[in-house]
């Protein structure tokens, strides 16, 4: 199977300004392109080349798993805005954030938090488990929680390359000002 750069919902220009048309031309043009090209290229001809991507990224190592991871990654990311998305979220996904952070303007702190706190480059996550149990975690690099048994729902990217072109070292403030485009029906969705 080969993997494609799908193309995303809203225009580049669309999530001005938590997020410029520039970021989104080099981030996702260009950085996302590229992962899932070199995935094509690791897979070709091996046990991983019919394998459904989460899978590939359960079961693999080395340069595999971090393109792989990568390239869901960036979709798992960037699929979760739009211009005029949902600014909270409800039922559940709102008692479970309530229940298990204090609150949603707790759970934001704690989030943008552990992504400040993240030393180098990576991803913060927000996850639950079987038991609907929420989890806020980092992963270094290209790290998923899948790895670890958790479903995702939400990931803020915390390397330099998603906010140096509009924000340049002020990580916490690029991080605050994706609020303003999470679209939390897409969040609620994946919340099951
Ligand atoms: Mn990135």
């Amino acid at each position: 199977m080969k993997y494609e750069l799908p193309e995303l919902p809203y225009a580049n220009d669309a999530l001005e300004p938590a997020i410029s048309a520039r970021t989104i031309e080099f981030h996702y043009g260009k950085h996302e392109k590229a992962y899932i090209d070199n995935l094509n290229r690791l897979i070709k001809g091996t046990e991983f080349e019919d394998m459904e991507l989460e899978d590939i990224i359960a079961k693999a190592d080395g340069a595999l798993f971090n393109n792989a991871s990568q390239a869901w990654n960036h979709i798992f990311y960037f699929f979760t805005f739009a211009p005029d998305g949902a600014s909270e979220p409800k039922g559940e996904l709102r008692k479970a954030i309530d229940r298990d952070f204090g609150g949603f303007d707790n759970f934001k702190q704690a989030f943008v938090d552990a992504g400040v706190g993240l030393f180098g480059s990576g991803w913060v996550w927000l996850s639950h488990d079987e038991q609907g149990k929420l989890f806020i975690t980092q992963g270094k690099n290209a790290e998923n929680p899948i790895r670890d048994g958790l479903t995702p729902i939400l990931t803020f990217d915390v390397w330099e390359h998603a906010y140096y072109l509009d924000y340049q070292n002020r990580r916490a403030d690029a991080l605050n000002q994706l609020w303003n485009i999470v679209d939390w029906e897409v969040v609620e969705s994946r919340y099951k």
